[in-house]
Order: structure tokens, then sequence, then C-alpha cells
């Protein structure tokens, strides 16, 4: 499907220019546009691919182009502020070639975290086609104020969109490495898995008929009704040459062979599929009572079957209990078989519900804090015995 992405923040403009790079590596053809909006403007220049003129620069009169720190208020007020700027930006793109809006944000920080709820809420109000959001959870190291501005701005950007893709940096993050050369990493597996499942509704002209091609308003049925949602991915190497078809070509008569064959894709597609669903989720969450999942083969199309993704699809329904349970294939001439699944509607997450514990003993310590420090400067400022007057 065609996406309209919008980068709000640090975290959510590095991610669109990794879809930009995506897209030209794979030609899947998803980012119909890509616009970044920041209160940074190092951060803007920092960007490679997101062309120039897409790059909104908010919040000048406030903060000058030095950024919000991480107050996710200051976001807030000063996205509200310029939204006609940002809207400029989105009115010299074609919207009426776009199936949907995607605005990514780092949850953490200060400008996505506060932003991304807003203009969420504007688009809403103005398009008629869905307005999606891909939120970044902080990881646990980053501190107690990330996790309040992740906690306050889930709940509102949950509100704000048709639906709220996660990915959470804490379950991603690896030991041992440098924050920036771990984000690398983190983006890449990100696009990666977002890149499958929204290219499957894209499937060109020139690309191989699929057997159950993924049509975009699959997606978009899967995604409605809202909530949070989560993404599972496996993927294995296969050889591009050795396929089904001239395997059995060259092995002799044939016929057996080629039940053999179905037989491997098909069992190698339902492992695929179990691996992905029981494996690493973007956001991991119990998958038991999800509303709904959409379930995407792409592969050479001599590795994919109509029985594997059903088998697939049939013990997706069973593990998560959901009567909506969608599944198709996406053939790409890639030498790998890979397996995305959208969970959409999940609802049992311990991961929000310690971030949001979290986020509760941080605001009270901030409380206790302040409080502490107003009473302290008193105690400094003022004289025992109160004998002094100030001037005024
Ligand atoms: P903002 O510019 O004020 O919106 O804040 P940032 O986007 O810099 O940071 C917000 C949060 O996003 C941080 O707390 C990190 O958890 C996360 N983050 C920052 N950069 C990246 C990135 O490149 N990739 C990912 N996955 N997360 C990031």
């Amino acid at each position: 499907m065609k996406l309209a992405m919008i980068g709000f923040g640090q975290a959510g403009g590095k991610i669109v220019d990794r879809f930009l790079d995506y897209d030209d590596r794979t030609n899947s053809g998803i980012v119909r546009a890509a616009i970044a909006v920041n209160s940074a403007k190092a951060d803007l220049m920092g960007l490679e691919r997101i062309p120039q003129d897409n790059r909104v620069l908010i919040g000048q009169a406030r903060v000058k182009g030095h950024g919000v720190g991480a107050d996710n208020e200051l976001g807030a007020e000063i996205a509200e502020e310029d939204i006609d700027e940002v809207q400029n930006a989105i009115d010299a793109i074609p919207t009426h070639e776009v199936d949907a809006f995607l605005v990514v944000a780092g949850m953490g920080g200060g400008t996505g975290s506060g932003g991304a709820p807003v203009l969420a809420k504007h688009l809403q109000r103005i398009y008629t086609i869905p307005v999606y959001g891909l939120g970044v959870l902080p990881g646990t190291d980053e501190g107690g104020i990330y996790t309040l501005n992740a906690a306050r701005s889930f709940q509102t950007f949950v509100r704000e969109v048709d639906n709220l893709l996660v990915f959470d940096n804490d379950s991603w993050r690896q030991t041992g490495e440098s924050v920036e050369g771990g984000y690398e990493q983190i983006n890449e597996e990100i696009v990666r898995r977002f890149g499958l499942l929204f290219g499957a509704g894209e499937v060109s002209g020139d690309q191989e008929v699929a057997e159950s091609v993924v049509d975009s308003s699959e997606i978009i049925n899967t995604l409605s009704g809202g909530g949070v949602s989560t993404v599972g991915f496996a993927s294995e190497e296969v050889d591009l040459n050795t396929g089904g078809g001239l395997l059995s070509r060259f092995t002799g008569d044939g016929s057996g062979e080629d039940d053999l064959d179905a037989a491997n894709t098909t069992n190698r597609i339902t492992s695929l599929v179990r691996k992905a669903a029981l494996g690493r989720l973007t956001l991991p969450c119990e998958i038991e009572g999800t509303e709904r999942a959409l379930l995407v083969l792409g592969g050479p199309s001599e590795y994919l079957n109509r029985k594997g993704i059903e088998r697939g699809r049939k013990w997706l329904e069973e593990e998560t209990g959901s009567m909506e349970v969608r599944g198709g294939d996406y053939p790409r001439e890639k030498p790998e078989v890979a397996a995305a699944i959208l969970l959409s509607g999940v609802t049992n997450v311990p991961r929000i519900k310690r971030l949001q514990q979290v986020a509760i003993e941080a605001q009270d310590n901030i409380d206790d804090i302040q409080a502490e420090s107003e009473e302290n400067l008193e105690e400094l400022v003022e004289d025992d015995e109160d004998e002094l007057e100030p001037l005024f």
C-alpha cells in the first residue's frame, strides 16, 4: 500500500529516512511521500534521504531551532501552534494517491512524543484516509522521564490514530553496542518488518501474480477497529534457482519430486509462521486474545503455496482465538522466504503495564523533588526570624 510517512522528532525522521532507503533497495513502492518535522534544526540537517523541501522546522519563535529537550508538553504546544506549516508541506504531496498516513515518532522524547498525537488528530479532522501511528517505546535504561513521556504519549497517541503500531526499543537493545550503532540496526529491523507488511499490498504489474495476493484493503481491514498492534517476523534464506519446478525437472520423472517439494514448501511456511508469532514481536505481548491478524508470506513465487499459508492462517486462528485472521502472499525475487504477522488489537501487554507503573513512580518522584527544592529555596532565601522585607 502507498503511505504518506511523516517522521516527527529525531527518531521519527531517522526511521522515515530508512524507509526511503528500504524502498529504493527493494523497489517496494510503499513511501509515496516522506516528510520530517522537528523543532531541532540540527536533527533535520542530519537526515539523508528526505527531500530538503519536506523538512519542516517548527517552534522557531519558542525554541529557536534548538529543540524542546525532553519536554513533551512543549512539544505538543509547538506542534499545535505551527500545524499550518506542517500542513503546507502535506499540501504539496499527492494525497489522492495515498492509501494511509503513517506518523512515526519516538514516544520517550519531546518533539515527537508531544507532536505526533497532535498531528494525528489534525490529519483525522482533514482527511478521510486512515491515519496510523508508529510509536517507539524507549529502553528501560533511558531513565524515568523518558518512561513518563512515553506512557503519557502512548495514551494520547492511541486515541488519535486509527491504529498504533508499536516498536519497543527495550526488547531490541543489544548489549555492548554504542547507542548510535544500536539504533542503526534497530531501525533496519523496523523497516524490514513494516516494509514486508505494507509492501504486500503494493504488488506492481511486472511482478508475478501471487496465488492469493494481499491487497491493501486487507491491511486496512486488519488495522481498522483501532487499538494497538505488534508485528512478528521470521525469515529463511533460500536458493533462487532451485525452487520446485526447476528441481523436479532436473531429477527425472518429476511427479514424486513435485509432491515432496510441495510438502517442503508447506512445512517451511508453517514453521516460519510459528517462529514469527512466537519469536520476538515489535511489542512483546501475549498473542492470545488478539482481535485481528494478517499473515504475509514474502519470497520467490516457487517457494510460496496456498496450502502453507492456509495452514499458517489456521494455526494463527487457534493461537490467537481470533475469527478474523487474513493471509496471503507477496512474491518477490529475493533469496529469502519471510513471514510477517500483524497482530492488531492486542490487549494482554505486560510491558505497557510495567511502563505505566514506572511512569507513575517517576511522576511521584519528580513531584517530591520539586516540592523539596521549593522548600529548600525558601529556606535559603527567607531569613530565620522573618526580619527582612523584600523590596516589592
Ligand atoms: P525528539 O526529537 O524530541 O522527538 O526525541 P528523540 O526522537 O530524539 O528521542 C525519543 C526517543 O526515541 C528516545 O528516548 C529513544 O528511545 C528513541 N530513539 C531516538 N533515536 C532513535 C532511533 O534512531 N531509532 C529508534 N528506534 N529509536 C530512537
